[in-house]
């Protein structure tokens, strides 16, 4: 996989900032896969775009990824730092079937159509209820949810079939002692750190361009190498 240039870099920035979480995850799953239509993207499996994501972080910014969250219980931060390469490893591609049986009902793995479809719900367990039907083939009616123990079944199937959908984490907090497993949203993640660039790079095109009169493209068109030689003269001027 590619990394973007840095223009590339700010174009997608500009292109995401106004846009929901899902649709920016879209946005970088349509940079990082050109082959697929960007018309399909959204009815992909999660997994298929969580995997691009993983992909396009580590041709960006390297294989290690440093990440925090606060602890559940105690609020203590917990810092910790992960590995793309390691992490696809351990989660795995699924056993390669497209479909779930459960209980004479057929699912398929969620998109980011379901996701987006139930971005809205405000009450989590109607929000898990809906996105489950959601994934079931021929769905369209919940009922069948008020079973939590197929429910159950369903949610560790799909987990089984597609489990780069949700890549989980399992955390302790050495303050407190309390363990749990989280959720890591690698579309949330590569989006900071691509905003964080983004707006680092615009600080130097400002800097540049107001000590010497160039424009964005050919302060852009300088390596970082040049440019941080440059922005170094500025400050000691
Ligand atoms: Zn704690």
């Amino acid at each position: 996989m590619r990394a973007p240039s840095e223009a590339e870099l700010l174009a997608l920035w500009e292109r995401g900032r106004t846009r929901h979480p899902i649709d920016r995850a879209l946005l970088l799953g349509g940079f990082a896969r050109p082959d697929l239509p960007s018309s399909r993207l959204p009815d992909l499996p999660l997994g298929v775009i969580n995997t691009a994501l993983l992909g396009l972080r580590e041709a960006s910014f390297g294989p290690r990824i440093e990440a925090y969250l606060d602890c559940e219980r105690c609020g203590e931060r917990l810092e910790f730092a992960l590995d793309s390469r390691q992490l696809l490893a351990c989660t795995g591609q699924g056993d390669g079937r497209s479909e779930l049986e459960v209980a004479g009902f057929r699912f398929r793995p969620p998109s980011s159509r379901d996701l987006a479809a139930v971005a809205g719900e405000h009450d989590v367990e109607t929000a898990s209820r809906k996105f489950l039907d959601r994934c079931r083939v021929d769905g369209g009616n919940t009922a069948w949810t008020e079973d939590a123990d197929l429910r159950a079944e369903v949610e560790a199937g799909l987990e089984a079939l597609d489990p780069m959908a949700d890549i989980a984490l399992e955390l302790a907090c050495e303050a407190c002692g309390h363990r749990w497993v989280a959720g890591l949203d690698i579309g949330a993640l590569l989006w900071e750190e691509i905003e964080a660039r983004a707006r680092a790079l615009l600080t130097e095109v400002h800097r540049l361009a107001r000590a010497y009169g160039w424009t964005e493209p050919e302060i852009l068109a300088l390596s970082p190498e040049r440019r941080a030689i440059y922005l170094e003269m500025v400050d000691a001027s």
